[in-house]
């Protein structure tokens, strides 16, 4: 093992600058796209974003009054589009039934119970969880994915097997728990994996690579 996480970090941050996750118009729009960007990739997500926008579709009342295989047409781009219709409309109507449509009394739910209550919501898994809390309800929970594992496993933070809870908790223990920071540091991952740190990595020029094992 390396660096400190803080280090890494500010590796990072020098080599890429500021990423200003995540790119959206509003708190439903991140959720949206939380949503419909498991197992695909975010270029699919843009797509169908953009017909929910020019159908004004984009909205919890409009997701809420549409039936699921109008808006799985709407969303075909990103995949699995009939699970994913189901998954958005399991969602808004938890908000609808439960929280009488606010999406903000929802969101301001203090941090773990807001985790705990969008763990119970039907196919709302632990990386989309953090995601919503970090990027839409502006709260500090770290998100992992399988950036965040290539890299700390090639670095010899974690093991080829991992749990989620472990390597987040890896970060929730040892960084300062500010929302700019994990929302930079998640994305920062990203960029690294997109462009490094591939299947098999390109270390040369990596902003990492004195520290690869
Ligand atoms: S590309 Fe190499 S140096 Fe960069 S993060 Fe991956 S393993 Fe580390």
């Amino acid at each position: 093992m390396g660096k400190s996480l803080e280090d890494i970090f500010r590796r990072l941050f020098d080599h890429f600058g500021p990423q200003k996750w995540w790119p959206a118009e509003s708190q439903f729009e991140v959720i949206v796209g939380a949503i419909l960007t498991q197992n695909t990739s975010w270029k699919k997500v843009e797509r169908a974003i953009y017909l929910l926008k020019q159908e004004d579709r984009l909205s919890m009342e409009e997701i809420h009054k549409i039936d699921e295989e109008s808006l799985g047409i709407l969303i075909k781009s990103c995949g699995f589009f009939r699970q994913k219709a189901k998954r958005l409309k399991d969602f808004v109507n938890h908000i609808f039934i439960e929280w009488g449509g606010s999406l903000e009394d929802f969101l301001n739910q203090p941090m773990e119970i807001l985790r705990s209550n969008l763990l119970r919501i039907k196919g709302i898994g632990q990386e989309t969880a953090d995601s919503i809390i970090l990027y839409a309800a502006h709260k500090p929970s770290f998100v992992v994915d399988r950036y965040t594992h290539r890299i700390m496993f090639r670095h010899g933070y974690t093991s080829q097997r991992y749990r989620y809870e472990t390597l987040r908790s890896l970060f929730m223990s040892e960084l300062p728990k500010d929302v700019y920071l994990f929302q930079e540091y998640h994305a920062l991952f990203v960029r690294l994996g997109k462009e490094y740190c591939g299947k098999i990595p390109r270390c040369h020029g990596c902003p990492l690579q004195e520290d690869v094992i």
